[in-house]
């Protein structure tokens, strides 16, 4: 029986061994582990694919976001507006740089519902996070507006959205600053934690620079609190040659997404996400292909019995579920979404006949329920 699992972390590095053994061994016969040309050549590199003035490696997203909010000045008690539908890393960068995540309802293609931001503004709001979710970038317009209507500050969680597009612009530069993960499992994935700060802003990004290191300017003096949150300088450089054939990847997801849209568009069960090349104004690098399914359940137990593996993003919780983190909004469309919602396998280690098999089995369960 021909298997699919939903991801397959060892192709992270089988896909390139040679490649990667390469790096590891001129990278450690230099001895260059911590901030030097590898990580100074993939940020240029960085910031010329997604078309940002600067781009700083750090340890990851998360603590990414979290400096990026710190160096855009954010305060005690300055609410965030986020979309629930996101990692609970998003809410606890704000939170440790000191700030509170107000999550929203999400929307019908998966991000931050654009009128849900502008109902959940209080004197207290100083910024919106949009997540760039499954690889798709919000769409910015809105959001922009509301951001400039209020004078609030427009820091992304493009964690999922490298390369993605929004009008042209990448996911990342519409804000202040963004962050972006190498977590194995995104587009982009180094062989642990990894992450970066995209920003236009030239203060933003001296700032950044000290922040990850412990406050120390380029004489060594330390002239603020800074924390320890460097990308390492080999995973930049693996993270350098993936970045070459980064387009390549994008084009093979955009084509399993065309694959899973000719196959299952028409079953009136499931809700896709939008399809590639369906609106001129997204490029969408699919991250996750997330679709809503009836008896979503079942379906997930099914494809389980026939070696199709799937996940439920989040654990199968939004953010404002998580009660024991003093959450308290009422969400009824995120909570509904999320008795739908299931990721299929979407990865560079799948073949077509992959692709069409969990096709053929996702047909195969609506066919008898
Ligand atoms: C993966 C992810 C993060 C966290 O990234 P790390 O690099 O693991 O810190 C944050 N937000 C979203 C939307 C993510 O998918």
């Amino acid at each position: 029986m021909r298997t699919v699992p939903f991801f397959n972390y060892p192709f992270v590095f089988t896909a390139s061994e040679g490649r990667f053994l390469e790096t590891l061994r001129a990278v450690g016969r230099r001895g260059a582990f911590i901030m030097q040309k590898d990580l100074a050549d993939f940020e240029a590199n960085l910031a010329a694919y997604t078309g940002a003035k600067y781009a700083v490696g750090v340890s990851n997203a998360t603590d990414g976001l979290q400096m990026a909010l710190m160096a855009g000045g954010l305060k005690a008690g300055d609410e965030v507006i986020i979309c629930s539908h996101t990692m609970v890393a998003t809410a606890a960068s704000i939170h440790f740089a000191g700030g509170v995540p107000v999550p929203v309802e999400v929307g019908a293609d998966r991000c931050i519902d654009a009128d849900a931001i502008e109902a959940a503004i209080t004197p207290k709001t100083r910024a919106i996070c949009p997540t760039q979710l499954n690889g798709r970038t919000c769409n910015m317009d809105r959001i922009m507006a509301v951001a400039a209507k209020h004078g609030l500050g427009v820091f992304e969680d493009a964690a999922q959205a490298l390369g993605s597009k929004f009008k042209g612009g990448s996911a990342g530069t519409f804000g202040r600053a963004a962050c972006i993960s190498f977590y194995p499992a995104k587009v982009l994935g180094c062989l642990g934690d990894g992450g970066a700060v995209l920003t236009n802003d030239e203060e933003i990004y001296k700032k950044l620079l000290l922040l990850r290191d412990h406050g120390r300017d380029e004489t060594g003096d330390v002239v603020m609190w800074g924390m320890n949150s460097r990308l390492d300088n080999v995973e930049a450089a693996y993270l350098d040659f993936q970045l070459k054939d980064y387009p390549n990847v994008v084009e093979r997801r955009r084509g399993i997404a065309a694959i899973y849209q000719q196959r299952l568009g028409a079953c009136e069960r499931v809700t896709l996400p939008p399809a590639p090349g369906s609106d001129p104004n997204h490029f969408d690098i699919y991250q996750n292909y997330e679709v809503e399914g009836d008896k979503r359940d079942e379906l997930k137990a099914y494809l389980k019995e026939q070696g199709v593996g799937t996940l439920i993003q989040w654990g199968g919780r939004p953010v404002h579920q998580f009660g024991k983190l003093g959450f308290k909004q009422r969400l009824p469309k995120t909570d509904r979404f999320f008795t739908r919602c299931i990721m299929l396998p979407l990865n560079m280690s799948l073949v077509d006949d992959d692709v069409h098999h969990v096709c053929d089995k996702v047909l195969e369960f609506y066919s008898h329920s």
